[in-house]
């Protein structure tokens, strides 16, 4: 029923009275090339019929003669003007000439009514915040909601509680190139959002003006400008407005072209959440390209922020962004370290279209967008953004003052994305530390724990992978703490240590357990071969020789060999070599004894 009815009145002749519900006309008229389309709107109510939003000098004439194919002027009584903008009221002049009726007023806010006594007419104002915000006229009551600020101090709307038709005044209007009475589909929205975006002063103002309207049974929205909105759009259009920005003023001396403010908007927010939705500065680095495209033709963008004089952290999409350490070329790193107010003092704004010698241009010569990024503590340049432009831009005072605001959501993304690859580093050493004995540089128990059980699992799988458990232990290593002091003892761990890494290959993993113990663990040898190795070391640490006062101190070891049996836990692998050591130390020490490997 409702495309029928949308055709039906899109169709209609629009020099003629419009019936958009019963005893309710739409009595606009249509300037050609005006985005505003300012609309009056009629309601028959016999001898007090009602005349909302009359319209201003331009469009009266038309209107009026409107209004009269459907009723005598002389049957409307009241006139509600629902601001104080001459596109409403700057007919009340020729109104008043007509008039004759002396119970005619003019319904407006007392904040309009303050102003519209200038127009010094015989009709009287009143306020329609008198008789409790309301207009009953028996069969028809019209109540007024006052929607402070919107766009006026006193602006109001006017809901028809007979026909459900909500009078909305500025809310829901729109600017549209090519208007139609009724709106078609949710596309309307982006008509709606420029004269909303830039119209209405600020978010929390429109929330409470549209919390007001919201609960309201209403049926049609009949706009000042714009589109009527239909029943089935108007749950959209409240949803849409209340998620949406305003109060931006984007207006500049050299552009009122707000659908562009408004797509320049749109980047700049889409920039912003780009960053709160992503984690991943490869993610946040593409969205970003994606947000700025329409206004930034560019499908490559490039990060670079400095650490010291030197060197910068560059991020760019052929590493994925993990961002690598690198030299800053000349040309850019004149920029880092500039002061703010160098960019705003200067002639080139807060960005500068540059060269890039090192892209081989194809056809056209390729060109880069340098956006600077300040650091929130200095206010100094400390990151550059590169876009890499597919075609030349024209960059106009807004989109200058939009990369200027764009400038902050970036410098805070890399800036966070500095502190999260310093944690990573951070971590990466704690880690490090934590599997690392600081004495020797041989693994910690932590280690052994996590691996050990990955290299018996392999071992379970492929009998080739066989895994030898090297228990090691310094002989009489006591008396050298006790004859020498501990610094040495320390040195001579260390030294024995050495050893023992020079001796294994890099795939083994060697352990110190604690004290003067060790645990090897050679991979993929067998016994003769695990037994060689470790002789091997054994003769190399007997023949180590120390400074004084060490200098005629031999220090030898023990080491109890165990081959891991398929399916044998660590623990139980341990443990024989652990007795094989035992058995070494048992019968003579400095030797490498042989568990016995056999089930
Ligand atoms: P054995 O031949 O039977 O192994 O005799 P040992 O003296 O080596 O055996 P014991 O386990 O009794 O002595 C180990 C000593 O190692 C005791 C302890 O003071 C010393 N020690 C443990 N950790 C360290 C260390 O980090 N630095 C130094 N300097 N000494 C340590
Ligand atoms: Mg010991
Ligand atoms: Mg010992």
């Amino acid at each position: 029923m409702d495309t029928t009815w949308i055709q039906h009145l899109n169709s209609a002749d629009i020099n003629e009275p419009i019936l958009i519900a019963p005893q309710t006309w739409w009595v606009g008229s249509n300037l050609p090339n005006d985005p505003f389309q300012c609309h009056s709107y009629l309601i028959e109510h016999g001898e007090d019929s009602i005349l909302l939003d009359p319209g201003g000098q331009l469009t009266w004439e038309a209107t009026l003669k409107k209004i009269e194919k459907i009723i005598p002027f002389s049957k409307i009584r009241y006139f509600v003007c629902h601001h104080q903008d001459p596109d409403i009221t700057s007919s009340l002049p020729s109104i008043d000439r007509l008039v004759s009726r002396s119970d005619a007023v003019v319904l407006s806010h007392w904040r309009a009514n303050a102003l519209l006594k200038h127009y010094a007419i015989r009709i009287p104002l009143e306020c329609v915040e008198k008789n409790a915000w309301q207009l009953n006229l028996g069969q028809r009551v019209l109540q007024f909601i006052f929607t402070p600020y919107l766009h006026f101090p006193g602006a109001f709307c006017t809901f028809d509680t007979r026909s459900g038709i909500l009078f909305s005044s500025d809310l829901f209007g729109g600017f549209t190139e090519n208007w139609q009475l009724v709106a078609r589909d949710e596309s309307h929205f982006e008509n709606i959002r420029p004269f909303h975006e830039h119209y209405m002063p600020h978010k929390d103002v429109l929330m409470h003006g549209l919390s007001k309207l919201e609960p309201l049974p209403i049926t049609l929205i009949a706009p000042q400008h714009g589109s009527l909105i239909p029943h089935h759009l108007i749950t959209f259009m409240f949803t849409q407005l209340k998620a949406m920005d305003c109060g931006l003023f984007l207006m500049t001396r050299s552009n009122s072209d707000f659908r562009r403010l408004s797509r320049l908007n749109r980047m700049l927010k889409d920039v912003i959440q780009s960053m709160v939705l992503h984690r991943d500065f490869k993610e946040v680095a593409r969205s970003i390209l994606a947000a700025t495209e329409p206004l930034i033709p560019s499908t490559h963008i490039e990060f670079y922020a400095q650490i010291d004089e030197e060197l910068i952290v560059h991020l760019a999409p052929e590493t994925g962004f993990r961002g690598t350490t690198a030299h800053l070329s000349s040309e850019y790193r004149a920029f880092m370290g500039l002061p703010r107010e160098h960019w705003h003092g200067n002639k080139i704004g807060p960005y500068m279209v540059v060269d890039l010698p090192e892209v081989q241009p194809i056809g056209d010569p390729v060109r880069g967008l340098l956006l600077p990024l300040f650091s929130h503590q200095t206010n100094l340049v400390n990151a550059l953004v590169l876009f890499r432009l597919n075609q030349e831009i024209e960059i106009d005072d807004e989109l200058a003052m939009i990369l200027n605001r764009i400038s902050e959501p970036l410098g805070v993304a890399i800036e966070r994305e500095m502190i999260y690859q310093n944690m990573e580093k951070e971590r990466d050493s704690i880690y490090q530390r934590s599997i690392r004995d600081p004495l020797t540089n041989l693994y910690t128990r932590v280690y052994m724990r996590d691996t050990a059980d990955r290299l018996c699992r392999v071992h379970d799988r492929d009998v080739r992978a066989n895994l030898v458990v090297a228990m090691m232990d310094i002989d009489h290593f006591k008396s050298v703490n006790d004859t020498y002091g501990h610094n040495c003892g320390d040195h001579v761990l260390q030294q024995v240590s050495k050893v023992l890494l020079e001796g294994i290959r890099s795939a083994d993993i060697p352990v110190r357990m604690g004290g003067e113990e060790f645990i090897t663990f050679l991979i993929g040898v067998n016994n003769e071969t695990a037994k060689e190795i470790m002789e091997r070391i054994r003769t190399r640490i007997s023949q180590l020789r120390f400074a004084d006062p060490m200098a005629d101190r031999t220090i030898t070891i023990s080491i109890g060999l165990a081959s891991r049996r398929i399916g044998e836990s660590l623990e139980e692998a341990i443990k024989r070599a652990d007795i094989a050591l035992y058995r070494a130390k048992n019968t003579g020490r400095n030797q490498v004894v042989q568990a016995d490997d056999n089930p």
